[in-house]
């Protein structure tokens, strides 16, 4: 041992002496920096402590843990580095000033219990042909009389093609302070609506699969979670009653997979299984939940995903190996086998889903929001879309390539089939051939393939450009038509599907579609205020309106002469007497000059 490294270990176990022995305040342990050298020791660490883990940083190699003495001399006696961070504040990246309506205080990012099911509601009512709520159960406070939630899933589809249709089910808050979990679930709701129409791929995913969000599978303990508390299990008092702090069962170790296999049978311990197999309300909600949506028959593929923070890890068994890397190219999260008797176990194991896996994402439990804007959103988005493009059969599928760059000029399609797109290693193959449909995709009877060739002359790479000319035979006269593409590999192994709208020039289009040659953006949904985009080519005098869906104006945003060049300006949401409008559909109406140029949103509060 060098001599710094000595004196460096007598700094830390004296401080270790003076912190336990200033410690009677945190009956829980103290705070360390626990070093580690690769990602296997982290994750080790996490999963053997798991509820002492508070964050982790990749980069700098290092968790910060809550330790006990008995923690710390196990972990030190490993090759970790442990450092004492006793200033440690868990909500370290709180932003104390901002507070927006509805959210956490601090985490303006993360809508509270009730603003998210007021969402959820609103959808549905707006958009009754694309959302449903159902209520799944009862939490178990509301089982005892005492306040308590109704297990709500907000289920997206389009209900005028009629189903059975593959899912994609997407839990939140198992464990209450896993801040990022159920608000990635409503961003996706989000994503979908807002592209509901006007992207193919999110269009025909809503009209031939469902995505299902059961925001908050615990939200007795999420209550807790979002006044700052560490909580992590339920609420039930019937469990660790000397220490009402202590209460409450984890829900993601009492599921009838493999219970009492891991976390542990001490009433007051963060991982404390309950007293049998899915003893508690939550857990039977989503098990019976599961079955009902996943054990049907036919079987029709499905995929569930457990969300969880933190780690940047996929929990999933063996058999969804594929899928999990899959995902991984998307968010870059290590895809590692499974460790026993949770959630997205009893799905896949019990309920038979087709693929079942557990996303941990982020870095800590508070989560900052700028790392969930701008890391978590949209990398694990493009995962999610994955999940719900191949839940039709999601372990053939995801062996298969993916269509990507689709594009069409001058009825010319072209696309990119690529086998390459995998976390980690993965075997791939050469692309072998390409299809596209139109109008009506491949898996409905009478569905009529039309081959694409590659672009080079031979189908003999990873990724290759394939292309085809648009068949006038099957292009009926509709304005807009969608045109699906899929590419196998030379295993014949067939990967998702992606789709492109093609626009028909020779058809009519109709009044309320003229574009004028203004760009125009606001956010869908809209939360109020929002702010909107102006891009214009030469001064014009610009009206802005907001109409009902009768053509009644509701609001004036704007009325007056703009020069050339972006403008923003910011609308509360009111009407022209200043109150607000209540959510629903209505349009904006943008009049320049003797265009006119129309589209409706949606506004949610
Ligand atoms: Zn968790």
């Amino acid at each position: 041992m060098k001599k710094s490294a000595f004196f460096l270990c007598v700094f830390i176990l004296v401080s270790w002496v003076c912190l336990w022995a200033n410690s009677a305040n945190n009956e829980n342990g103290q705070f360390f920096r626990v070093y580690f050298k690769d990602k296997v020791m982290a994750r080790l660490a996490m999963e053997r402590f798991e509820a002492g883990a508070m964050e982790i940083s990749y980069t700098d190699k290092y968790l910060v843990m809550l330790l006990t003495p008995e923690e710390y001399d196990e972990l030190s006696g490993l090759n970790y580095t442990l450092v004492p961070c006793p200033d440690y504040d868990v909500h370290h990246s709180r932003c104390p000033n901002i507070t927006r309506e509805g959210t956490i205080p601090g985490y303006p990012s993360y809508r509270l219990v009730e603003k998210t099911f007021e969402i959820a509601d609103s959808i549905c009512k707006a958009l009754p042909k694309l959302g449903r709520i159902v209520d799944a159960g009862d939490s178990w406070e509301k089982t005892q009389g005492i306040g308590g939630y109704d297990h709500k899933v907000l289920i997206l589809t389009n209900a005028d093609i009629p189903g059975p249709k593959p899912k994609l089910f997407v839990t939140g808050a198992i464990h209450a302070r896993e801040y990022a979990t159920s608000e990635l679930a409503l961003r996706f709701v989000y994503y979908l609506i807002k592209n509901y129409g006007k992207d193919a791929d999110a269009t025909w995913m809503l009209d031939h699969h469902e995505y299902h969000a059961m925001f908050y599978i615990n939200p007795d303990g999420r209550k807790h979670a979002e006044k700052g508390e560490m909580w992590r299990k339920t609420t039930n008092t019937d469990y660790c009653k000397s220490t009402p702090s202590k209460r409450g069962v984890d829900l993601n170790r009492n599921s009838e997979y493999s219970w009492g296999t891991m976390g542990s049978s001490d009433e007051c311990n963060e991982t404390f299984w309950g007293p049998k197999a899915a003893s508690e309300p939550e857990m039977q909600a989503v098990q019976k939940y599961q079955d009902q949506i996943f054990n049907t028959t036919p079987k029709l593929g499905g995929v569930y995903i457990d969300m969880h923070c933190y780690g940047e890890i996929i929990y999933k068994p063996s058999a969804v190996a594929t899928l999990a890397r899959k995902f991984s190219y998307f968010n870059g999260y290590d895809a590692v086998t499974t460790r026993g008797g949770q959630a997205y176990e009893y799905a896949f194991y019990k309920a038979g889903v087709a693929a079942g896996c557990l996303f941990e994402l982020g870095t800590k439990f508070f989560q900052d929001t700028t790392y969930f804007e701008q890391t978590i959103v949209p990398k694990n988005l493009q995962a999610l879309i994955y999940a719900l493009k191949a839940c039709r059969d999601p372990l053939k599928i995801a062996e298969g390539p993916d269509a990507i760059t689709l594009s069409i000029t001058n009825k010319v399609l072209k696309a990119t089939i690529d086998d390459t797109r995998y976390g980690q290693t993965v075997e791939t193959q050469n692309i072998a051939g390409a299809e596209y449909y139109i109008s009506t995709p491949p898996w409905i009877s009478g569905a009529t393939p039309i081959a694409m060739t590659a672009t080079d002359g031979a189908f003999d790479e990873k990724s290759e450009e394939v292309t085809a000319t648009l068949s006038p035979e099957y292009l009926n006269d509709k304005a807009q038509v969608t045109i699906y593409v899929r590419g196998k590999d030379a295993s014949g192994n067939w990967g998702a599907v992606s789709a492109i709208f093609y626009n028909q020039p020779n058809a009519v289009i109709p009044a309320n579609e003229l574009k004028a040659p203004i760009t125009f953006t606001f956010p869908h949904p809209l939360i109020p205020p929002a702010t909107i985009r102006l891009q214009l080519p030469h001064a014009a005098n610009i009206q802005i309106r907001v109409c009902d869906l009768k053509g009644k104006s509701v609001a004036t945003v704007l009325n007056q002469t703009l020069g050339t060049g972006a403008h923003s300006l910011q609308w509360d949401g009111k009407n022209n007497a200043g109150n607000a409008l209540p959510y629903g559909m209505y349009v904006f109406e943008l009049r320049a000059a003797n265009s006119v140029w129309a589209e409706k949103f949606i506004m949610v509060k």
